[in-house]
């Protein structure tokens, strides 16, 4: 059997080896056992289910949630001779006939469908009437609530295996911490499949996170100093930050398209032919661009925000250097992101285990970008890959991070907020730290209170640090209103009667981290 599949890999693909797990995935759907595979972004899923169901007799039934990626997927298949097609909306009823009866003819190997087109009765109809090779679910962490990325209709497919009992599946994802997991087999009735998980190590990419200075220009630097010239992604949580960006990139001569939700149907699929077939474009996107991207030679993706978790972490960062070539992962962040992405959570359903759950991720998340540890450790920890070596290609890997004891600076800082009422946001509680005497410390009197000019030993910037340390670690809050007013939380407390010591990383600011970063 695993001749027939080397044989489809080489005549058909053009591949010379299998990679990783394929062989041994493909191995056992082929003979009919059910599997789950984990697998990172580009780690070569597709041929473990697409190999299977052209060795196996009958249609391999693909459910994926990617209804724009389904042309591209056939029509490559289709250049290799293999026999594929997909059903959803985007099809005249004419076409969607063709497909049927093709697929009912036997002629097809491979059959893409949308998940709430299979389960329709009239597709569960027409499955009965043909030999369903096997089941591949891609993106199968889309069945549970917990992930970032909950499609109600995938909760509906075990009927895959209530109808069809002896046809095999494989559910395939690059995004499965503990919870989503477990919820993927619960979900999915796959108790008794086989566990294929290859790692969630990607070595050539290099992962890179700086304190929000001047972000722009800090990424205008990063791609000047990095990579001129080359293809890369920068995501932006809102659409207008995206607008904002490529506009502002074109103005200093990199070309930059946008891509987001909002744009036109015609309008985001031109761009990202455009950023797929030529070279050096940098795609600017919110997260509504990439799942499903295959660029092989994606140098650098930028966030100028972190997402709200390290499985999209992840996976976004994980379309960088797909050809296994050097590639960056690069981020800024400050403070007024944490406050952003803490608002964003759970607005409406203030103690829901939703949002403890998505909490839980974003602490996860502003962990590894306050982290002194390698990087890289921490990421596979978060996926349950321990007992890892310092990898030697991050940044605080190469430039290990200096801790100071903040523990005063943290007392300073949060008796500012206290005694100004909780209600201001860092700008002006630092200019109170380092006694700035601003009009609007004047108008509040807050030149008279006890904690003015009581920083001085410390910076503005190194203020801002401080303040943005002690968000993430939950020490400081903002209030419901949005305006970034800070105050503190029942952990604050501690700090402030002296029971908590604080250990801040020393921040390498701006344009001299990037220098740094530069010379490597
Ligand atoms: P995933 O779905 O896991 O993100 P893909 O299946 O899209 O990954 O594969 C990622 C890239 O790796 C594709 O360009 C694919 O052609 C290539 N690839 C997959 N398997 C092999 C292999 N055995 N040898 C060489 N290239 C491969
Ligand atoms: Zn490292």
């Amino acid at each position: 059997m695993l001749d027939t599949a080397r044989e489809i890999l080489i005549s058909t693909y053009g591949f010379r080896d299998f990679q990783g797990l394929q062989k041994d995935i493909i191995e056992h759907t082929a003979s009919g056992g059910d599997a789950l595979v984990l697998m990172p972004t580009g780690g070569g899923k597709s041929l473990c289910y697409q190999i299977p169901s052209i060795m196996r007799q009958g249609t391999g039934i693909v459910i994926s949630p990617l209804i724009a990626l389904m042309q591209d997927q056939v029509d490559s298949l289709t250049q290799m001779g293999v026999r594929a097609a997909f059903l959803n909306s985007s099809l005249s009823p004419e076409k969607q006939r063709e497909v049927e009866a093709r697929l009912l003819s036997g002629m097809l190997d491979l059959v893409y469908v949308a998940p709430e087109r299979l389960v329709q009765p009239a597709f569960l109809g027409l499955l009965e009437r043909i030999t369903p090779a096997l089941f591949a679910i891609d993106e199968a962490h889309c069945v549970s609530q917990w992930g970032h990325d909950f499609r109600p209709e995938y909760t509906r497919l075990t009927i895959l295996h209530e109808q069809f009992p002896h046809v095999p599946r494989i559910a395939l994802t690059a995004t499965a911490d503990g919870p989503t997991r477990r919820d993927i087999i619960r979900h999915l009735d796959l108790q008794d499949a086989t566990v294929f998980s290859t790692g969630f190590d990607r070595p050539n990419i290099s992962y890179t996170i700086q304190p929000k200075d001047k972000p722009l220009e800090q990424l205008l630097h990063f791609i000047r100093t990095r990579h001129k010239g080359q293809s890369g992604i920068v995501y932006r949580l809102s659409r207008k930050k995206v607008e904002e960006t490529a506009a502002w990139l074109c103005a200093k001569g990199i070309e930059a398209l946008p891509y987001h939700a909002g744009l036109n149907a015609i309008q985001r699929h031109h761009n990202q032919e455009r950023f797929m077939r030529e070279d050096g474009l940098v795609m600017v996107a919110t997260v509504a661009f990439g799942m499903g991207v295959d660029k092989p030679d994606v140098r650098f993706v930028a966030h100028l925000e972190p997402p709200k978790s390290l499985e999209a972490y992840h996976q976004e960062t994980g379309r960088a250097g797909r050809d296994g070539l050097p590639a960056d992962a690069w981020m800024t962040y400050g403070l007024a992101d944490v406050v952003q992405l803490r608002r964003m959570l759970g607005q409406g359903e203030e103690d829901s285990p939703r949002r403890m759950v998505e909490l839980r991720k974003l602490d996860a998340m502003l962990a590894f970008c306050e982290t002194t540890e390698c990087r890289r450790k921490v990421l596979l920890g978060y996926f349950g890959e321990h007992d890892r070596e310092p990898c030697g290609n991050c940044d605080t890997c190469q430039f290990p991070v200096e801790t100071w004891d903040g523990t005063v600076a943290a007392q300073k800082a949060l008796s500012a907020v206290y005694r100004t009422g909780q209600r201001f946001g860092a700008a002006h509680l630092t200019d109170i730290l380092t006694g700035k005497l601003t009009d609007r410390i004047r108008s509040h009197g807050h030149n008279d209170l006890k904690t003015f000019g009581c920083g001085k030993e410390l910076g503005a910037s190194q203020w801002k640090g401080v303040f943005r340390q002690l968000a993430c670690l939950g020490l400081l809050a903002t209030d419901a209103d949005g305006h970034g007013g800070l105050r503190l939380t029942p952990e604050s407390w501690q700090v402030l009667r002296g029971e908590r010591m604080l250990s801040f990383r020393r921040d390498i600011l701006g344009r001299s981290a990037t220098r740094a970063l530069a010379k490597t």
